[in-house]
């Protein structure tokens, strides 16, 4: 029998102590070429008004946790074989479909990565934002296409009312993720996940893009899940982080204590890689080789090919995601001594 990844309670709290909980997620995609882990028994929670950030390399199963969130994975092939989703303690997952559709668009809503695949070309900005009205709460076409200006204006698109008639390739990419986090709004939600927003901006406008989110949240008390790769977005935005590798949550903790005191080799190494200005001249240190195959994840620590402190239990035994300080959690045989260094 497989032991759990991670050691009991790992979501921190009793059930229903946090606003959203994921408990143990597991999701697998059956492919011709095997059985794709892509999420292993992963937990964590978000309060009211907290950032979290989901940090890790593409591929690391971050976005599969937040479709799975959503309820939007492409099943089959994918199939969650484990865990709970609990929003305000009720578990998503075994509530009846039409629940969990009202719950998901209402509570916990998401921005895409790429808003022009997101939007529809055929349509106008304006009714895209306006349907959310019209079919969660019955707006008349009117007043949901004002309510749809409205929400244009408060994510500060210039001339909102003048251009809730255009289409989006009409927009620059940056005031369509603005148009994307309008419709995330449209419902008021408790919760956004926000999965990699700013990627494919260029980097003023995804700090105009990470600053509207931030003033948002101060404004509502949303709680956002931010899923990124990007370090330099984590730590200016979030409160808590999750780092992601080959599908599991290998360290959780404070931004200020995963970032200057990391207790996961692989952390440490995300961390060397950051380009400082007190070591101007000095070489960086990337972490050698690449992230596993989901398909094929090594036996034992799934890090372990490219962890410097590798030994003969790391490649036998994986390692439990377990509590090494208040609040923080590692996956590593070492975590103590990693902290330590
Ligand atoms: Fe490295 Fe071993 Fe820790 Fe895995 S368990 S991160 S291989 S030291």
């Amino acid at each position: 029998m497989n032991l759990p990844l991670t050691e009991p309670g790992a979501a921190d709290g009793a059930p229903g102590d946090h606003l959203l909980e994921v408990d143990g997620l597991s999701v697998e995609f059956r492919t011709d070429h095997g059985t794709v882990r892509a999420v292993r028994d992963v937990s964590w929670h978000l309060d009211k008004g907290e950032t979290l950030a989901i940090l890790g390399e593409s591929g690391s199963g971050k976005s599969v946790s937040a479709q799975a969130i959503m309820g939007i994975l492409d099943s089959p092939p994918a199939r969650i074989t484990s865990g709970e989703i609990r929003f305000n303690g009720t578990d998503l997952l075994t509530l009846p479909a039409e629940e969990q559709r009202a719950m998901r668009g209402e509570q916990v809503s998401m921005v895409f990565q790429d808003a022009l695949s997101a939007l529809n070309p055929v349509f106008t900005v304006g009714s895209q934002i306006a349907e959310m009205f019209r079919v969660h709460r019955g707006t008349s076409k009117k007043e949901a296409m004002d309510k749809a200006a409205e929400l244009m204006d408060r994510v500060r698109i210039p001339g909102a009312r003048n251009r809730v008639k255009d289409h989006p390739h009409q927009f620059s990419g940056g005031m369509r993720q603005r148009v994307m986090i309008a419709m995330a709004l449209a419902l008021d939600p408790a919760v956004i996940i926000a999965d990699e927003p700013t990627t494919a901006l260029d980097v003023t406008v995804q700090a105009q893009i990470i600053d509207l989110l931030l003033d948002l949240q101060r404004e509502n008390g949303m709680g956002i899940v931010l899923i990124t790769h990007d370090l330099g977005v984590v730590a200016e935005t979030a409160d808590r982080v999750g780092v992601m590798y080959a599908g599991r949550i290998v360290e959780t903790g404070s931004i200020e204590e995963v970032f200057s005191r990391p207790a996961h080799p692989y952390t440490a190494g995300l961390m060397n890689s950051i380009p400082r200005v007190d070591q101007i001249g000095s070489r960086l240190s990337p972490i050698v080789g690449s992230p596993p195959s989901l398909a094929a994840i090594p036996v034992g620590c799934a890090f372990h090919p490219r962890c410097p402190r590798a030994v003969d239990l790391c490649r036998s035994e994986d390692p439990r995601l377990v509590e090494v300080g208040p609040g923080r959690r590692s996956a590593c045989h070492f975590a103590k001594d990693v902290l330590d260094a």
